[in-house]
């Protein structure tokens, strides 16, 4: 008999009750360090006093009242946005597929108000992820998000990871975009390098294409910058965001340049939560922490201690990972043993981690971990290891 829920995970048999920080309490009383923040979600760690205080002040006066009417609190969240970013204006969403969607109407509506209606295609990259919308799917491509849910919404053009000459072949007069996630979360925690962010870039100024950057799982302080695609000294025209700018409240966004989002009048999009009160109001305070210089240095400093011990544990355990990779506190261990045991033997050994593609497993703790925290992380994953190559 089919479950109540529909069974489309694989969920570990454990069930949180209270979380604070990078702490995890379970039901049975266990007390687990969270390295995966709901998957790049609580970027301010649980229960962070300021969202907590900023989600119960606005839920006692108003939590909701559509798109029909002002909303102060989106506003001042679109405002810090563009005050932080490249971006000149900002549309919320709920999730990052929704911005995806968003992402691929605003690129066509950008050509076809130019006169350009035959550009709508956009080149994405194998590994990528955005989403499980009808977009989302077809922009990554890879069989197993695809088979069986076609026919696939049209116009994705897909390369090999780090293919440039591939690249500059695939564009013809019906290209409109590059899509790319500066760093592959799912994909399994691939970092494009600078030079090649820069690269694409130039591609898209010569050939009067759009750069859309997929952030939402390397933004907001996750590699130590507000943005990941700072540290390649570019800025792209579209990108989306979501996980980390709502702190574990469902919030999204996209945001672009004038000249990209000048299609995008009255009536040609629209979302019914989309930067309601609570999320805003929540974003908001994430916003004020993350894009402070002060913490984003901070985030730095533990993400360097972090990759020290993580470079040891490797060192010391090479029957069971292989390498570290990633930026800031969005790091991936390449294994050797399978991944989905080494996260398995993590449960054991009271750490959390988040499988990936590439026979990688993620950490992405809250960028507010602590020193101890990073010591806690060490001595759990090196018991994990031990326990993996125990058996
Ligand atoms: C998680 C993710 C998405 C999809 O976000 P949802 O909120 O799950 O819809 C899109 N792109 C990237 C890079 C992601 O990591």
């Amino acid at each position: 008999m089919i479950p109540s829920v529909l069974p489309t995970y694989n969920r570990a048999p454990l069930h949180f009750v209270k979380g604070e920080g990078a702490w995890l309490t379970e039901a049975d009383g266990r007390r687990f360090l969270d390295l995966g923040s709901g998957i790049a979600v609580n970027a301010l760690g649980h229960a962070h006093p300021a969202l907590v205080k900023a989600l119960t002040d606005q839920a006692q006066n108003l939590w909701h009242v559509s798109n029909l009417y002002q909303i102060p609190q989106q506003q001042a969240l679109a405002d810090k946005l563009v005050e932080h970013t490249f971006a000149d204006t900002v549309f919320f969403t709920n999730s990052g597929t929704e911005a995806c969607e968003l992402a691929v109407k605003m690129a066509r509506k950008h050509f076809y108000d130019k006169g350009q209606p035959e550009r709508v295609e956009i080149i994405t990259f194998d590994g990528s992820f955005h989403g499980r919308s009808s977009a989302g799917i077809a922009a990554a491509g890879s069989e197993k998000m695809v088979k069986g849910f076609g026919p696939l919404l049209p116009g994705f053009v897909h390369l090999t990871f780090g293919d440039l000459d591939g690249v500059t072949n695939a564009i013809t007069d019906r290209t409109a975009a590059i899509l790319i996630e500066p760093v592959q979360g799912e994909g399994g925690i691939r970092p494009v390098p600078d030079a090649e962010l820069k690269a694409l870039r130039q591609i898209c100024d010569e050939h009067g294409l759009l750069l859309i950057l997929d952030e939402v799982q390397c933004g907001m302080g996750r590699t130590g910058r507000l943005f990941a695609h700072e540290w390649a000294g570019i800025t792209p025209d579209i990108m989306m965001v979501a996980k980390g700018i709502g702190g574990g409240f469902p919030l999204g966004a996209v945001l672009a340049t004038e000249e990209a989002a000048s299609g995008m009048t009255a009536g040609t999009h629209g979302s019914t939560y989309g930067g309601n009160p609570l999320g805003c109001a929540v974003g908001c305070a994430v916003m004020d922490h993350v894009s402070d210089p002060a913490f984003l240095a901070e985030v730095n400093r533990k993400a360097a201690l972090l990759r020290q011990r993580l470079e040891g544990l490797v060192a010391a355990h090479p029957e069971v990972f292989e390498e570290v990779r990633g930026s800031g506190l969005m790091l991936g261990l390449k294994c050797k043993a399978s991944n989905l045991d080494v996260v398995k033997a993590g449960y054991d050994n009271l750490v959390i981690t988040v499988p990936a593609a590439d026979n990688v497993i993620r950490l992405l703790p809250p960028l507010t971990l602590t020193e101890d925290d990073i010591a806690e992380a060490f001595t759990r994953l090196d018991a994990t290891a031990r326990q993996v190559e125990a058996t």
